[in-house]
């Protein structure tokens, strides 16, 4: 609920805490809690008249876990929560084998952080918890950034399996949680209409987990990211695997990467393109689109024909609509004509609302060039 949706100033009540909402005739709407420092000023936890406390978090928390169970096979790791999609919004688990990396993103969740890291703790026993409360979205929440670890400790960091691969993680100084399960799925729908065919570029490649999909099917890849350390992790996870002469990886600017590739007259017979997102906030959208749209141009510009382009964009600001008129604007620009073979999204542990289209965020387009 926005601020401007209430009828009573969330200023009122205590941060964090619970309210009950009812509508203009006083029917019943649900029970959240507050954030009076915040434009979404509620956050609905649930649309029954129950009890928050420790068992509704077991009880949700184990929901979602059994939702996984579903699919989650062959591998040790997997989101076991997705804030809004699991009924949770602003808590985030990553389970990586044996350890929990958490993310507590609104001030609701967080004044609650002792209770929920027990029960996640009882559930899945890991060895290890790592709080990763140093996402930008908690300033939007006036809260502060930080990260630590509250159970065990990182001597040994987790290795994620996936289907025989191996990934090593940092849960503590990787990215976001340290790995993005998200694109799980479409790795392997990519890797698979490759099928060990040719060579290619993995743009913006992060621990390399795209190019090391692809390249344990045959394939040879190159890597390009613009992290040292995501480099030097992606060469270790190479190496985990035994794919170290099929995959290479560079440090370098993905855009100027393909720029010289492009001039240079080199072509792939594949490309995975995983930008970050280019657009955190509606105002810079413009912005963003053009560097979508620059960057697709220049990876379909360095495609054979009949080559695969897997493109993807994790900006919610974006939407599928929109995302593909920048691929219609890329291919003329690159003057190629392309037939799309899959639209994909989020793997099923980030579940999308169907009444909140927010939480659907990721776009994964492959094509092929005709
Ligand atoms: N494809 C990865 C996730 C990519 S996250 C995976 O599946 O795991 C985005 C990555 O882009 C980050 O690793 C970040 O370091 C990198 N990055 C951001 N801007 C870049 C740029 N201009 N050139 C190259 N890499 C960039």
């Amino acid at each position: 609920m926005f601020s401007n949706e209430l009828a009573i100033s969330p200023k009122n009540f205590l941060p964090g805490s619970l309210v009950e909402l009812v509508d203009k005739k006083g029917t019943f709407l649900g029970i959240g809690y507050v954030n009076p420092n915040s434009l979404i000023s509620v956050r609905i936890l649930t649309r029954e008249k129950e009890e928050i406390d420790e068992s509704f978090f077991k009880r949700r928390l184990t929901e979602a876990l059994e939702y996984r169970k579903r699919f989650i096979k062959d591998t040790n790791s997997f989101r076991a929560v997705y804030s809004e999609g699991d009924l949770l919004p602003g808590l985030i688990a990553d389970k990586y084998d044996e350890c929990l990396s958490i993310q507590f993103l609104t001030l609701g969740m967080d004044s609650r952080q002792d209770l929920i890291i027990k029960v996640l703790d009882e559930i899945f026993s890991p060895s290890v918890i790592v709080v990763r409360n140093d996402s930008s979205a908690r300033l939007l929440e006036g809260l502060t950034l930080e990260k630590k670890i509250v159970k065990g400790n990182l001597d040994k960091l987790p290795v994620m399996r996936d289907e025989g691969l191996m990934f090593e993680i940092d849960p503590m100084s990787g990215q976001k949680t340290g790995f993005f399960l998200d694109q799980r799925e479409n790795r392997k729908a990519f890797a698979k209409l490759i099928n060990g065919k040719g060579a290619g570029l993995d743009l913006f490649s992060y621990t390399g987990a795209w190019a090391i999909h692809v390249a344990s099917k045959g394939a040879h890849v190159i890597g390009v990211d613009d992290s040292a350390d995501a480099i030097k992790q992606a060469e270790r996870n190479a190496s985990l695997n035994n794919l170290s002469e099929r995959c290479a990886f560079k440090k370098a600017n993905a855009f100027d990467f393909v720029k010289a590739e492009a001039s240079a007259k080199k072509t792939y017979d594949f490309v995975s393109l995983d930008p970050p997102a280019f657009v955190k906030s509606k105002a810079r959208i413009k912005e963003a689109i053009k560097g979508y749209r620059e960057i697709n141009s220049l990876a379909m510009r360095v495609l054979k024909k009949g080559g695969l382009l897997a493109t993807c964009s994790c900006s919610y600001h974006i939407d599928k609509a929109a995302f593909f008129d920048i691929l219609r604007g890329a291919g003329r620009d690159a003057g190629r004509l392309f037939r799309v073979i899959e639209t994909r999204s989020q793997a099923k542990d980030h579940p999308a609302l169907l009444s909140m289209p927010e939480t659907e965020y990721l776009k994964c387009v492959i094509m092929e060039v005709l």
